[in-house]
């Protein structure tokens, strides 16, 4: 059989089902509908340019294997880039503009909704394309009445990885630091070189304006880091990407089990 599903159950992989099927499925309104959405981009010298497209796709492929059968859940195959022109001036990125990437979305949301489901999990896997994703997710929104998008980080659900992270990490470790470094040893180790790994976090003025805090400033890469880290993998190992990726596999389940449950307008106590 064709390996297009990944690690995804192939009877949960929509590519696989034929249009008939598709038409004949019970409870397309609460069916799920997952979407990975990655990058190709540059992950500092230890970790693959694939890093944040395998993260969201090898979570929720994980999490619709151990999620209730009667759930009805399917994957799409992921969309491998995305927004990434922070990394423009590193080699091994691909870059959609923006207004590509709202367009590519609102196409496949509109193409979801066309045939007949009404659930649509957006789950991204890189930093740098939440605003553009809650856009889209918005305006579907508005479009179709009776659509629900749910735009999600990957990291979003309650996971264990801030156990093994230093104040700093936590805080700083914004690209191919010791989360997304442990994670990817666990997913794909052959493609990590741990002894390649440096650290490196952006100067600390002390100021109010930090990259990523409430009071921001725009930034590229470049701006932040030589090495293209933005954080510090040290301490990374596989073990610790194991847990980690058991604790986000968890944190997917209940996040596509409460999507199946969820209804909009949303239930109020009179
Ligand atoms: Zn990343």
């Amino acid at each position: 059989m064709s390996q297009m599903h990944g690690s995804v159950p192939p009877e949960r992989f929509l590519p696989y089902l034929t249009a008939p099927a598709i038409e004949a499925l019970p409870d397309k309104e609460n069916t799920v509908i997952v979407l990975p959405i990655g990058a190709i981009e540059q992950h500092g010298p230890h970790l693959p340019i694939c890093t944040d497209t395998a993260i969201a796709t090898e979570v929720t492929a994980q999490a619709l294997a151990k999620l209730d059968p009667a759930i009805p859940a399917y994957a799409l195959p992921p969309v491998w880039c995305g927004k990434s022109n922070e990394h423009a001036r590193f080699s091994g990125t691909v870059i959609l503009r923006a207004e590509t990437l709202m367009a590519l979305l609102r196409d496949i949301g509109a193409s979801v909704y066309r045939m007949g489901f009404r659930k649509l999990a957006l789950v991204n896997g890189h930093g740098g394309q939440p605003q553009v994703l809650e856009i889209v997710a918005r305006d579907l929104r508005e479009e179709y009445p009776d659509f629900c998008i749910f735009p999600v980080f990957s990291w979003a659900v309650p996971n264990c990885s801030n156990d093994f992270l230093s104040a700093q990490e936590r805080e700083h470790g914004l690209h191919a630091g010791r989360a997304e470094t442990s994670l990817m040893m666990a997913l794909t180790p052959d493609a990590v070189h741990p002894e390649l790994a440096v650290g490196e976090y952006p100067p600390d003025s002390g100021w109010l304006l930090t990259p990523e805090g409430g009071f921001r400033f725009a930034w590229l890469a470049h701006d932040l880091s030589r090495s293209g880290v933005i954080g510090n993998p040290d301490g990374a190992t596989r073990e610790e990407g194991e847990q980690v990726l058991a604790s986000l596999v968890d944190g997917w389940v209940q996040a596509l089990t409460e999507i199946h449950h969820f209804r909009m307008p949303l239930e109020r106590e009179s």
